[in-house]
């Protein structure tokens, strides 16, 4: 029999439309699946505690998977390229099949694997699993990298849309896997205190969560979900970025689903949105510094302000901004913050604050369970303005006005802010402008039961304004990085 050939599971924990697992499989192989803990390869962007929640769920449901069709799964943890060229000794294997990595740290981890395995006659074969255009698809007339998101969304929609997806294998080759590490002695999930209450209440990691969730949202909030999907007081939205991230569905298996399901307005306002997930995964893989560094490199002169104690009191939902509070306690709670909240928070703390975006990006790095390298970074940059297509860095968001035009009876705000959830419609977005009387009828005291805020917003404005304007003088804002890093 031939010898079986390695499986190396990135962020795509799947059996269905798992190109890597196809090519492995081909020619009736049997199959080794691999995963590998290497937190010194990604370095900085190792997964936050929410992650490293979601982690250990998707690999013990996929375990699972694996053991149903007959195989099971490896895990290992420590050096990728060590840990590999073990195996392939082991097992005799002379291929590994891995999915496409867009993040930086794990594209050189790629590079390093390749030429280690090639001086020991191994092929690395690299699959696209992660996004549904190949970087080479998706380019300009000039051959170059899109700045710019519609041209973009218009070249991938040129394309036609994604391949079809590939069926789960029916049933896998027996093989006699090499040892494993026990997923428990991970200690992927917390200890004490366990913070995880709110987030095994919320989410079901794993395939099978993510066929139930893409089903769900399909059946009961797809066609609503252009007029919807910005209210946050609404289960509006899909819900998949968790899912997405880790790879437990495909994004061209989400795209097929939608489309047949619902061609029209709320379709193609769902697949605006996974363009922009491919969009953000273009831009780092053309930037590979997006996540430390701004695409408008004058942004570095920015006069940002290190205020540790309002950075404190943003994350923590303290800022005395009842829609403000409410995103920061759902994400604290639930691992999850609906988009137009979490554009509503880092506009507070970028522009009304001046704190930088990355110390923001941090933070939902650790505390996202979709935390993702490409869309938390491109979404903060262009929060800030100093990113591609960026939000332009004059537009302010007014909170309250955000807040009294999407969750108009506050109903998101009393959700998340319990000492809140008396105070009428009228006055729960602004509680420092309410009468004494409504506040005390509400059991409501500025300072004790609630916080005043912790910036005034129009100084705030006016001081992000100047603070833009500066840079504008100084000429430093039009220009992107050049792209580096693609191959
Ligand atoms: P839906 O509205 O159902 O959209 C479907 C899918 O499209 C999402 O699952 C996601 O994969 C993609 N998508 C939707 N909106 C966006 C967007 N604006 N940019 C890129 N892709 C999008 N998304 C992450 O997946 N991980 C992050 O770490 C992340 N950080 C963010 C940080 C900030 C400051 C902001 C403003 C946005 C961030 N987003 C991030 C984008 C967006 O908020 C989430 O993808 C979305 O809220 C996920 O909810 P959903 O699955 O219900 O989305």
């Amino acid at each position: 029999m031939s010898a079986p050939a390695i499986l190396w599971f990135r962020n795509d924990l799947r059996l269905a439309d798992q190109a890597a697992l196809h090519a492995a499989l081909a020619g009736g192989r049997a199959v080794v699946p691999v995963f590998i803990l290497d937190a010194a390869a990604a370095g900085a962007w190792a997964p936050g505690a929410a992650s490293r929640w979601w982690l250990h769920h998707s690999l013990a449901a996929l375990h699972t998977a694996l053991r149903q069709s007959g195989g099971g799964l490896v895990l290992r943890r420590g050096d990728s390229p060590a840990i590999l060229a073990e195996l392939t000794e082991t097992t005799g294997a002379t291929d590994i099949y891995t999915g496409g990595s867009a993040e930086p740290w794990a594209r050189r981890l790629d590079r390093t694997v390749a030429d280690a395995m090639r001086r020991r006659g191994v092929a690395l074969h690299r699959m696209r699993t992660m996004t549904l255009f190949g970087p080479e698809q998706v380019q300009t007339r000039t051959g170059g990298p899109f700045q710019v998101y519609t041209p973009f969304a218009k070249a991938c929609l040129a394309l036609g849309g994604p391949r079809a997806p590939l069926p789960a294998p029916a049933a896998l080759p027996r093989v006699t896997l090499p040892r494993s590490d026990r997923l428990a002695d991970w200690d992927l999930r917390p200890r004490k205190p366990d913070w995880a209450g709110g987030l095994r209440a919320t989410w079901t990691p794993g395939e099978a969560g993510a066929r139930r969730r893409l089903r769900d949202f399909l059946a009961e909030s797809l066609a609503a979900y252009a007029d919807c999907r910005d209210r946050p007081d609404l289960e509006a939205t899909s819900r998949l970025s968790p899912h997405l991230h880790f790879g437990e569905v495909s994004a061209a298996r989400v795209w097929h689903a939608v489309q047949a399901a619902a061609p029209g307005k709320g379709g193609e306002a769902f697949i605006r949105e996974l363009l922009w997930r491919e969009f953000s995964l273009h831009l780092l893989w053309h930037h590979p510094t997006m996540p430390e560094a701004p695409l408008r490199p004058g942004f570095a002169a920015m006069p940002w302000r290190d205020d540790r104690a309002q950075l404190r009191a943003w994350q923590n939902g303290e800022t005395g901004i009842p829609i403000v509070d409410a995103g920061m306690q759902q994400l604290w709670q639930t691992g999850w913050m609906h988009n137009r909240v979490r554009m509503i928070v880092a506009s507070l703390l970028v522009k009304h604050l001046l704190i930088p975006w990355q110390a923001g990006e941090a933070w939902f790095w650790d505390t996202l369970v979709d935390a993702d390298l490409a869309n938390n970074a491109a979404s903060w940059q262009w929060v800030a303005g100093c990113g591609a297509d960026a939000a332009p860095y004059f537009r302010v968001f007014n909170p309250v006005l955000q807040s009294r035009t999407f969750d108009p009876d506050g109903t998101y705000i009393r959700r998340f802010v319990p000492a809140l959830a008396e105070l009428d419609a009228a006055h729960i977005h602004a509680p420092w402008q309410a009468p004494a009387a409504a506040l005390v009828q509400a059991g409501v005291v500025l300072g004790t039961s609630y916080p005043r805020p912790i910036v005034d917003l129009a100084s705030g404005r006016a001081r992000a304004l100047d603070a833009y304007a500066m840079v504008r003088e100084a000429g430093l804002t039009d220009f992107l990085l050049r792209p580096s890093g693609g191959r």
